[in-house]
C-alpha cells in the first residue's frame, strides 16, 4: 500500500521482499475468507484498537473502511458485508485481488525484488539486504519498512527486524501472540471426547469484559473468535497471576432466573443430561464442559440444585494456564513503540525511515481490524515519506 501511494505520486519505488513470493500472509488470510475490514460505525471501529486507538485514529480516518472497500472494488473485486458486519471481497480469497494489485503496481513502475532480506543499516546509513548473490546495500532517498509481526514466521514475517531496531536504539515493545488459542488443562476424558468440537453461540468473559461468538475445544485448550477478542486481557492476567480465569456462558440469550425456572419443571424419567439437552438445547460439547466443571468442583451435576446448575450454565469456570505459541497466532501484539515515531510514521532515530503495519505496537481483534490498520498505516507512512521528500527537495 505504501509502494502504491508513493508510486502514484511519481516516486520511483523498489519493493524488497525476503520471500520468493509477495504477500504470503495476505494469501493465507484469504484462505478462511479475506476479512478486509468491518462496516460498524467508525467510533466503534477505532475503539477496537484499545490503547493504540489514539495513535491510529488519524491514519484510519484518512483511509477509513469505506475507502478500503472502494480501493478493493477499483481492483475489480466487489465487496460485501457479511451477517456479522465484516467486509469481504465477493471472491472471498486473496489471489484475484493480489493479482490485480500486482498488475497495478507494475503499471505504476514499481520494481519488485524478491528474495532480499533486510538485515539493518550500515555505518553509511544505507539499507543492507541479504540476497542469493550476497549482501547488497541501497542508498534510498527514504524507506518504508513494513516487515510484519512474528506470527506464522514461515510465511516471511519472522521479526528478525527487532535486533537491528534495538541496535539502533529504537524502542520495541516485546512481541507477543495476539488472536491466539489459550491453554487449558482438560481432563483426559474430556480432551479425548471433545477436542475439535465447536462451542456455538457462547459468551466468554474475563473480569467484567465479555465477548460473544464461537470457540473450538482443542486438545490443548480453546481457540476461536470469542477467545481471540479477549486475548489482551487474558495475556495481562497471565502476566500478573500466572493464570487467567475465564467464564463461559453457554446460554447467553437466557437469564439465570429463566434457566432456574426451566430446570425446576418436572423431568419425568429423563436424566439430567437428556433434560438439559432437550429443554435447554445444550449440545454434547456444552454438556461435556458442564460435567468437566462439576467434576473439578467435586460435585456431580446430577447432585446440584437447580439454581447451582443454572449458575454453572451461565458461568462455566475455565482456568487458562497460558497462550498458544506466537508461531500459530493470527497476529502479534507489541512492536515499534509509537513513542519511537512521529505523527508521519517516521522513526525519530532514523529520519527518512518510516514504519507501517503489524510491526507497530498495536493489536486488535479479528474482524478486519488487522488489515484495515495495516493498509491505513501503509498509506500514512507513504504520505509521511512524500512530505519528507518534498521537504528535502526544498533544502
Ligand atoms: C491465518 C491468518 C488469517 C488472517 N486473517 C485475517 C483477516 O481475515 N482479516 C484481517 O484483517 N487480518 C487477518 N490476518 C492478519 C493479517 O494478515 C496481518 O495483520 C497483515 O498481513 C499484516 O500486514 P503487514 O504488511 O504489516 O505484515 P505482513 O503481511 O506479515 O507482511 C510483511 C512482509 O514483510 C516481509 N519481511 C519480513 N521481514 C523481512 C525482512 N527482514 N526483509 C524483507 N522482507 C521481510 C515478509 O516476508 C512479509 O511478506 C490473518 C493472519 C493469519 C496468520
Amino acid at each position: 500500500m505504501a509502494a502504491e501511494t508513493l508510486a502514484r505520486a511519481g516516486v520511483g519505488v523498489v519493493l524488497f521482499e525476503r520471500m520468493p513470493r509477495l504477500a504470503r500472509k495476505l494469501l493465507l488470510a484469504g484462505r478462511g475468507g479475506l476479512n478486509l475490514t468491518h462496516s460498524e460505525p467508525i467510533e466503534n471501529f477505532i475503539s477496537r484498537y484499545r490503547g493504540a486507538a489514539p495513535h491510529l485514529r488519524a491514519a484510519i480516518e484518512a483511509f477509513p473502511p469505506a475507502d478500503l472497500r472502494a480501493w478493493c472494488e477499483a481492483l475489480g473485486q466487489e465487496t460485501f458485508v457479511g451477517t456479522s458486519g465484516r467486509v469481504f471481497p465477493r471472491a472471498m480469497k486473496t489471489s484475484p485481488l493480489l493479482r490485480a494489485w500486482m498488475q497495478r503496481l507494475a503499471a505504476l513502475g514499481v520494481e519488485v525484488r524478491l528474495g532480499h532480506r533486510w538485515t539493518g543499516w550500515n555505518a553509511k546509513n544505507q539499507l543492507v539486504f541479504e540476497a542469493s548473490a550476497g549482501e547488497i546495500t541501497i542508498d534510498a532517498a527514504c524507506a518504508v519498512l513494513a516487515l510484519g509481526g512474528a506470527s506464522w514466521p514461515r510465511l516471511g514475517s519472522d521479526a528478525s527486524w527487532v535486533a537491528p531496531f534495538e541496535g539502533a536504539g529504537i524502542e520495541v515493545a516485546p512481541l507477543a501472540p495476539s488472536n491466539c488459542g489459550v491453554r487449558v488443562q482438560w481432563s483426559e476424558i474430556f480432551r479425548t471426547r471433545f477436542a475439535g468440537a465447536p462451542l456455538k453461540r457462547i459468551a466468554l468473559a474475563i473480569g467484567d469484559e465479555s465477548a460473544r461468538g464461537e470457540a473450538m475445544i482443542t486438545a490443548e485448550g480453546i481457540e476461536g473468535g470469542a477467545v481471540y477478542a479477549l486475548t489482551p486481557l487474558i495475556r495481562n492476567a497471565i502476566a500478573t497471576n500466572g493464570r487467567a480465569g475465564l467464564a463461559i456462558d453457554l446460554r447467553p440469550d437466557a437469564s439465570e432466573s429463566d434457566l432456574v425456572a426451566r430446570l425446576a419443571r418436572p423431568r419425568g424419567k429423563q436424566s439430567l443430561a437428556t433434560y438439559l439437552r432437550k429443554a435447554l438445547h445444550l449440545d454434547a460439547p456444552a454438556l461435556g464442559l458442564l460435567q468437566e466443571a462439576a467434576h473439578k468442583a467435586a460435585t456431580p451435576l446430577a447432585a446440584m440444585p437447580a439454581d447451582a446448575v443454572a449458575r454453572l450454565i451461565k458461568s462455566v469456570p475455565v482456568e487458562v494456564t497460558g497462550l498458544m505459541p506466537i508461531e500459530r497466532a493470527i497476529s502479534t501484539a507489541g512492536g515499534v513503540s509509537f513513542d519511537a515515531i512521529d505523527e508521519t510514521y517516521m522513526l525519530r532515530a532514523r529520519p527518512g525511515t518510516f514504519v507501517a503495519g503489524e510491526m507497530l505496537d498495536w493489536e486488535a481483534p479479528t474482524g478486519g481490524y488487522l488489515l484495515q490498520a495495516s493498509f491505513a498505516t501503509g498509506r500514512a507512512a507513504a504520505n509521511g515519506a512524500l512530505s519528507y521528500l518534498a521537504r528535502r527537495s526544498q533544502i
